[in-house]
């Protein structure tokens, strides 16, 4: 019903209707306006070396600059674009447009520069029977080489059922990497871990938080931590911690087995042009010693 409802363009106020849901249609409707006037744009956060601090790879995160609303944050709208649909028109723009962009860094920094980029992806996308031709013509729209991307995932999509399955083991099969992202807050299993073809747990913000602090609490972050860190490695398993903001938590972070992070502190989502410009100063960095 509420596909349906969101699929209207307009839908009338009723007093007593809940506000939130009221915003959630309108913003569905005005979403498909966006996709057409191409008001979505990608930004990039770096994924950084805890060792050099390098870039690693990045993570491509969408944004709506609305005309009148402004910049609307995918916290908001990423649910109404799930509720109408429009998720899977937006998942396939977003997924190109990283396509599209990481072969370009590719071919202007070469091989070593970024290695891997990645969008976030919807479990409706996963549900989409669609969604494995999408991420071949992507690929090959772009040029870019399966295993320079990474899709996103949280616990929760991957566990549903055989279809879903078979659509990872699909990717896997071709190379791409898959991602478990904020690892630790959804229906985590063990023995999802096991016949989940997973590259690349990403540790949730919220074992990150507080985690320089050796109070109670923060003690058992880091015990979290340590053990998916030490998870990882048994199942050959990269690690990217989350949502590091200061230079406290990346030193925990890399004593406790994180050699990756991403974070405000390390580095913001920004333009691609601005991550052209830390690139280039990347590799004109001259390494010392
Ligand atoms: P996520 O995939 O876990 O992405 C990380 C979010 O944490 C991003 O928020 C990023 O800006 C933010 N972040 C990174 N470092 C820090 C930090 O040090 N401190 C704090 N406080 N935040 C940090 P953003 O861009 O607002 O995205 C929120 C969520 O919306 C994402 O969480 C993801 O689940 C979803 N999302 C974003 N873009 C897309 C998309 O293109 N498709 C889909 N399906 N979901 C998306
Ligand atoms: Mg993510
Ligand atoms: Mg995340
Ligand atoms: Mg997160």
């Amino acid at each position: 019903a509420a596909k349906q409802r969101g699929k209207a363009a307009f839908v009338r106020y009723r007093p007593g209707m809940e506000a939130p849901v009221l915003a959630h249609i309108q913003l569905g409707g005005e979403l498909r306006r966006a996709l057409d006037e191409d008001e979505l744009h990608l930004v990039y956060q770096p994924i950084v070396s805890l060792e050099d601090g390098r870039i690693v790879g990045v993570e491509s995160l969408v944004r709506w600059n609305h005309p009148t609303r402004g910049l609307v944050s995918p916290a908001d709208f990423i649910p109404a674009a799930e509720r109408t649909g429009l998720i899977i028109p937006l998942g396939r723009f977003v997924l190109r447009e990283t396509c599209r962009q990481m072969a370009a860094w590719l071919a202007e920094f070469g091989p070593d520069a970024v290695q891997k980029a990645g969008p976030n992806v919807s479990a409706h996308q996963l549900h989409d029977p669609g969604f494995v031709a999408d991420v071949v013509a992507a690929l090959a729209d772009s040029g870019l080489p399966a295993d320079r991307l990474v899709l996103e995932l949280t616990e929760s999509a991957v566990l549903r059922g055989q279809q879903v399955s078979r659509t990872l083991h699909d990717l896997d099969a071709m190379g791409i990497k898959l991602a478990l992202d904020d690892f630790g807050t959804g229906e985590s299993s063990l023995s999802l871990l096991r016949s989940f073809p997973a590259a690349i747990i990403k540790l949730d913000k919220s074992f990150v938080d507080g985690i320089e602090d050796d109070t109670a609490d923060p003690v058992a972050r880091q015990a979290v931590a340590r053990a998916v860190s030490q998870l990882a490695q048994a199942l050959r398993l990269d690690t990217v911690a989350e949502g590091i903001e200061n230079q406290g938590q990346a030193d925990r972070l890399r004593e406790l087995g994180y050699t990756l992070g991403q974070g405000f502190h390390l580095a913001r989502p920004m333009p691609a042009a601005q991550l052209t410009a830390l690139l280039a100063a990347q590799r004109d960095t001259v390494v010392v010693g």
